[in-house]
């Protein structure tokens, strides 16, 4: 389908150009599985359901809202939104589409920013990076210092995970890659001490940002979450008013499980924001719904790959549009009647093709 350029079948190098494109590309292919399955099961219903009202299927509509992890909650808002709005009506696949991308960019709101990071006004900017094991924490903190490189600022990584077996190499592997400096921990030593040793080379090379990585997992929560608490003190007594970013990330192929798995981090480490990771790897983009009702701290990246350079700053324009594709016409272009081979009498307005 022309909504999606990336296809497993095709090769690399048609991929690269498109995701280089923008931060819609970006969106529309992170959100790919998410919007395949949307716009398939959504399509496959319509069809099933040629000429019956939509007060006959939208239980089923609903049963296709849940499966993208948006929740309960608003899976049945989207549904009673649609049967209300076409109520005793045939519904074509444009305008349902558009409709449930409207109700989608409802649910979300409004919160668009250009530049998510809070920078200190004045010495180097500290950000902390938090979340369980697995969720995609060090390779956030890569694309995160990929983006202040290009941005021309200096970067400082401190790895604080010294828990799991291997994370400080693998951070130093990104340092490397990346040409920042680099602060190790040793594995099974105390990560405040990392995260103050990080802060203090951060001042001496006078760096613009540190980017502290922490363990998702310890021997218990509570020890983990005490120790997230003495990270964010030491960084405080070096850099005053650090860290000034505490970034939750959250694993987007955890779905609403993920959610309730970090729900512990947002207050023990002060978070200021969140990194939804592996957005590219599930159908579970609905998941940002409930993200967003859950955590009061706004989403402000998005991970949709492996690489440096897959890190889009998060926008509800964008997202919707990348899950529902910009061939969902807007409202303006809702006209007239919709004309059929073979005589239609059904009134309702249709959606015109873009
Ligand atoms: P951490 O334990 O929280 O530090 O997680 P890692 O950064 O080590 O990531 C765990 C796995 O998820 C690694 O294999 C990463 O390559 C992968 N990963 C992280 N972010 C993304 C993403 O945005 N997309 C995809 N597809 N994989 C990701
Ligand atoms: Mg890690």
């Amino acid at each position: 389908m022309a909504w999606f350029g990336r296809s497993k079948d095709r090769p690399e190098a048609e991929e690269k150009p498109a995701k280089k494109s923008g931060l819609f590309s970006m969106f529309r292919l992170g959100l790919q599985k998410t919007s395949e399955l949307l716009r398939t099961d959504i399509r496959d219903l319509v069809t099933r359901k040629e000429g019956q009202l939509v007060d006959d299927w939208s239980d089923e509509l609903f049963g296709i809202l849940v499966k993208t992890d948006m929740g309960a909650g608003p899976a049945a808002e989207i549904r009673d939104y649609i049967a209300s709005e076409f109520r005793g009506r045939r519904v074509h696949l444009d305008e349902l589409l558009h409709a449930v991308k409207t109700k989608f960019l409802e649910l979300l709101g409004h919160d668009d920013t250009s530049e998510p990071i809070e920078f200190a006004e004045s010495g180097p900017t500290v950000v902390m990076v938090v979340g369980v094991n697995g969720a995609g924490k060090t390779t956030s903190i890569a694309k995160l210092a990929h983006r202040f490189t290009s941005q021309g600022k200096s970067v400082v990584l401190g790895a604080g995970d010294t828990f799991r077996a291997g994370a400080v190499r693998q951070l130093g592997i990104w340092a490397e890659r990346l040409g920042v400096e680099f602060v190790a921990g040793q594995q099974g030593g105390d990560p405040a001490s990392v995260a103050h040793r990080a802060a203090t080379k951060t001042i001496e090379c006078h760096a613009d940002v540190c980017i502290v990585d922490t363990a998702g997992r310890l021997q218990t929560q509570r020890n983990l979450m005490q120790e997230l608490e003495k990270i964010h003190r030491v960084i405080s007594k070096v850099i005053p008013g650090g860290p000034h970013e505490v970034l939750l990330v959250l694993d987007a192929t955890a779905g609403q499980n993920g959610i309730s798995q970090a729900s512990g981090f947002s207050e023990a480490a002060a978070c200021t924001g969140i990194v939804l990771a592996k957005l590219d790897g599930t159908a579970k983009g609905g998941v940002i719904i409930p993200i967003r009702k859950k955590f009061g701290i706004p989403v402000k990246f998005v991970g949709v790959g492996e690489q440096p350079s897959d890190l889009a700053v998060f926008n509800v324009n964008d997202f919707v549009d990348g899950l529902f594709g910009p061939t969902v016409p807007s409202t303006e272009n809702i006209v007239g009647e919709k004309e059929e081979e073979g005589g239609d009498d059904r009134s309702e307005p249709h959606v015109e093709s873009v």
